[in-house]
């Protein structure tokens, strides 16, 4: 059975952005895409007009594999929304590169699961009015 990933009563749209917009559309193929540098390869989330780590300008949307390691999380249990229930925000770190992060929903885990930090995850997508959340999931978990 596919793990259900509309896990928030509401969800705030983000904004027109010309410089983010690409990831929140990235997801309608099925594939996760962070700024990528094309002169050194390094990958840039918050995506960034320059490269961080040569200040080239040749950043361009590439996509990764969608596989990451959970680093941190925490459970959410404040309802800012009546009826909200409680949730898994997580960090998680790209397998593309060591600090290629994100922070995300984790989905189809138990809140009290003894085994989240280093969890093997990947990313599935919430179409809503054309933006595409990315959420992640336990690897090989059913699409
Ligand atoms: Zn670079």
């Amino acid at each position: 059975m596919a793990i259900d990933l509309d896990i928030l009563t509401v969800r705030i749209a983000p904004q027109d952005d010309p410089e983010t917009n690409f990831f929140w559309a990235s997801g309608e193929d099925g594939k996760l895409r962070f700024k990528h540098c094309q002169d050194c390869g390094y990958y840039s989330h918050p995506p960034t007009p320059r490269c961080p780590k040569c200040l080239s300008a040749n950043m361009q949307p590439d996509p990764v594999s969608g596989k990451a390691t959970v680093l941190t999380y925490t459970v959410n249990i404040q309802q800012w929304v009546p009826g909200q229930a409680p949730y898994i925000i997580a960090i998680v770190t790209m397998e593309e590169q060591d600090d290629l992060r994100l922070t995300t929903l984790l989905a189809g885990v138990e809140l009290d699961d003894p085994n989240i930090i280093g969890m093997k995850v990947e990313v599935r997508f919430l179409a809503r009015d054309d933006v595409w959340y990315p959420t992640f999931v336990p690897e090989g978990s059913p699409a």
